[in-house]
């Protein structure tokens, strides 16, 4: 059977980028009857890299990451909703699956090298990636639905599950799949300031990203003031004009569109035009899911249920294969 596994950091407020990259791939695969519920995780230890000496606003975001979720459509009768730090299995397996990861590895990782520069290279940072792993692999995912930064660390997980498989004589560790948005999405949604860069969370700039959360007011400003070019049509060409290539996607993948039926559709219009049928769009969706968020955050107390029940769902499995993990490298007495 098919098992999905994601997650997301409560970094910051979800953007643009999250829901197309990937939170539309979860509602969707949600609804795969043949597979097992799929398990979506606020990867709370990971924002620890960002979020270390701020314990109220992980606290906050947590909370309103999981509101996020479920105003965007997750359902959790259908869905395992929990925060990673409920689970020690995850940092657990981690140590172990570095005992069998090489440092120069994690070395080579695009993120870290780009992290690096803006962030304090803690330890944590540079390991990150293996607790991903140990994420993915501590409840046998066989599909995971991310954005394309996360190919790289996608791959790594493969490679350890399968050295983790060589080395203990075993075939455990499932091999998963990476699940990419479909030709309509936006596999990597760029920063409205610059359209080289993805469109991050943990960007500085306010103006770089459109949260979710963002009102209509918020949405225009930032829309208009996207980097474009000199140029005024409308064309899809990431390698020569990012900027308006970006929005073309964002506008695509918002309205289940192709690339081509968004170039025909603005054909003989000027960006400036293009920007404000793109800012209508964004309204009219983001109204859906900023209604349904208020909602939901007004109650605090079904919030923290919905997580309690995804962490008891959550343990169960992962119990359950971590005595097995325990057993085949040694460290139990079985
Ligand atoms: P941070 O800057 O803190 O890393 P983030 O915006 O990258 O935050 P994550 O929580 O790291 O968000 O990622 C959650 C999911 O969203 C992942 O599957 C990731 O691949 C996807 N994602 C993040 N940014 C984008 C983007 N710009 N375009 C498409 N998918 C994205
Ligand atoms: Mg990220």
């Amino acid at each position: 059977m098919r098992r999905v596994f994601s997650g997301i950091q409560p970094s910051g407020i979800p953007h643009i980028g999250n829901y197309l990259g990937a939170l539309k791939n979860w509602i969707a695969l949600q609804n795969t009857e043949s597979a097992l519920p799929p398990i979506y995780c606020i990867v709370d230890l990971h924002a620890l890299t960002t979020l270390s000496g701020h314990p109220q606003q992980l606290r906050q975001l947590t909370i309103e990451s999981t509101a996020s979720l479920l105003a965007c459509g997750l359902d959790p009768k259908k869905s395992i909703i929990f925060k990673q730090s409920s689970i020690h299995h995850h940092t657990q397996l981690a140590w172990i699956l570095s005992c069998i990861t090489s440092s120069g590895v994690l070395g080579r990782m695009n993120q870290w090298k780009s992290r690096q520069k803006t962030h304090n290279s803690t330890l944590g940072l540079f390991s990150y990636p293996m607790l991903m792993c140990a994420d993915i692999l501590l409840y046998r995912s066989t599909d995971v639905p991310v954005g394309d930064d996360q190919i790289q660390h996608l791959e790594l997980a493969r490679n350890t599950a399968e050295i983790f498989n060589r080395t203990y004589e075993t075939d455990f560790m499932k091999i998963a799949e990476l699940i990419l948005p479909s030709e309509s999405g936006a596999c990597r949604v760029m920063s409205l300031r610059e359209p080289l860069e993805k469109m991050s969370k943990s960007n500085q700039s306010e103006y770089s990203r459109i949260n979710l959360s963002d009102m209509p007011s918020v949405v225009k400003s930032k829309i208009l003031r996207a980097v474009t070019d000199n140029e005024s049509r409308v064309s899809f060409e990431p390698d020569t004009r990012p900027g308006v290539s970006n929005l073309v996607s964002i506008y695509g993948s918002y309205s289940d569109k192709t690339i081509e039926m968004v170039c025909q559709e603005f054909e003989g219009k000027s960006t400036h035009e293009f920007k404000i049928a793109l800012h209508d769009l964004l309204i009219e969706k983001l109204y859906a899911y900023q209604t349904e968020y208020q909602r939901i955050m007004e109650d605090k107390g079904y919030i923290l249920n919905v997580l309690e029940q995804g962490r008891k769902q959550a343990l169960e499995i992962a119990d359950e294969n971590m005595k097995q993990i325990l057993e085949m490298t040694g460290l139990s007495y079985n």
